[in-house]
């Protein structure tokens, strides 16, 4: 499961006009508010333009007391570097991507971004200089501008169309009836899940965060959407130091760096070629993920 994120409903005071469904909805899009049971320590500090060099260090998590979801995990990530985390369904990849945004408590161990320990950030700073895009993209009722420019409300149109041209949603806007003015969802217009894909794109472009997470889509999309946003993605990622949940070869091979995870470990870690050569668990998923092509 990819559970990413608290369900919808702790933030459901803050939304107008929502559909129903609302309950239903397992996660959402960095729209981070603050985790009741995660407190500020009276001393953090607020961070702003962070490089983004990353490092787990010998870091267990358990969501529960049963068994532990994550162990030793050990990984440093530098400024601007792409690592792909491939694994088994129920590894832990998602999880390790929580932990940067600090959605959960670590048990042992620490994460620091540029060499400061997490836990010393405000969260709301710490969230600040983290974009995630997931398959779900979480949409408001209200106008396309609102949509793109939640995460810095306030942004000049010029801004957020900057932002929708690299996402390649500018030409979506343009097809729209009022512009940016369009309202989305239940009184509004419906956008595609490829056009919801390159909006949430768009909203990382204005925010501009140094780090991001990237939750690659499992779910087909006709070919010229999937290759539009992976065009986009590939832009985005430039410059940003990004984790990405992959599950598309192409990714997994434009990596800086693959690491393998299972079982809540890392059990494997470096470049497509090396990893294939050495013949282990890479080269298993591998074959068993893309086997049918690389025959071709
Ligand atoms: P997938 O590729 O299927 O998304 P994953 O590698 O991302 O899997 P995780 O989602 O991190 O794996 O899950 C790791 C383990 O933690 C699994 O056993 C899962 O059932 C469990 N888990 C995930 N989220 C929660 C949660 N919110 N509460 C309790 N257990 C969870």
């Amino acid at each position: 499961v990819n559970v990413l994120f608290r369900p919808i409903d702790k933030i459901i005071g803050v939304l107008e006009s929502y559909p129903k469904g609302i309950a239903g909805f397992k996660r959402f899009t960095e729209l981070v508010d603050t985790e009741p049971d995660i407190t500020d320590s009276p001393n953090a500090r607020r961070v702003s333009g962070l490089k983004g060099n990353i490092a787990f260090d010998h870091v267990d998590f358990a969501y529960g007391e049963d068994r532990p979801t994550l162990s030793d995990i050990t990984l440093g990530i530098k400024a601007g570097e792409t690592v792909a985390l491939v694994g088994p369904s129920g590894a832990g990849k998602t999880t390790i991507c929580s932990l940067l945004p600090r959605f959960y408590e670590i048990d042992a161990g620490a994460i620091t971004i540029d060499g400061i320990d997490i836990r010393e950030m405000t969260q709301d700073s710490l969230r600040s200089q983290i974009g995630i895009v997931q398959q779900d993209v979480f949409m408001f009722g209200t106008s396309i501008r609102d949509n793109i420019a939640y995460g810095r409300l306030g942004a000049s149109d010029e801004d957020v169309m900057d932002a929708a041209r690299k996402a390649q949603f500018d030409t979506v806007i343009a097809q729209m009836p009022e512009g940016l003015d369009t309202m989305v969802g239940e009184r509004g217009v419906k956008l595609s899940g490829g056009q919801k894909q390159r909006l949430a794109i768009a909203r990382i472009f204005l925010k501009n965060p140094p780090i991001l997470i990237l939750d690659e889509a499992t779910s087909a999309l006709d070919t010229a959407t999937e290759v539009q946003i992976q065009q986009a993605l590939a832009k985005l990622s430039q410059g940003r130091t990004t984790l990405v949940i992959a599950h598309r070869l192409a990714t997994i091979r434009n990596a800086d760096r693959i690491v393998v995870v299972d079982g809540g470990r890392i059990v494997e870690q470096g470049g497509h070629d090396e990893l294939l050569r050495k013949n282990g668990a890479y080269a298993v998923l591998h074959n068993a993920q893309f086997g049918a092509w690389a025959a071709e």
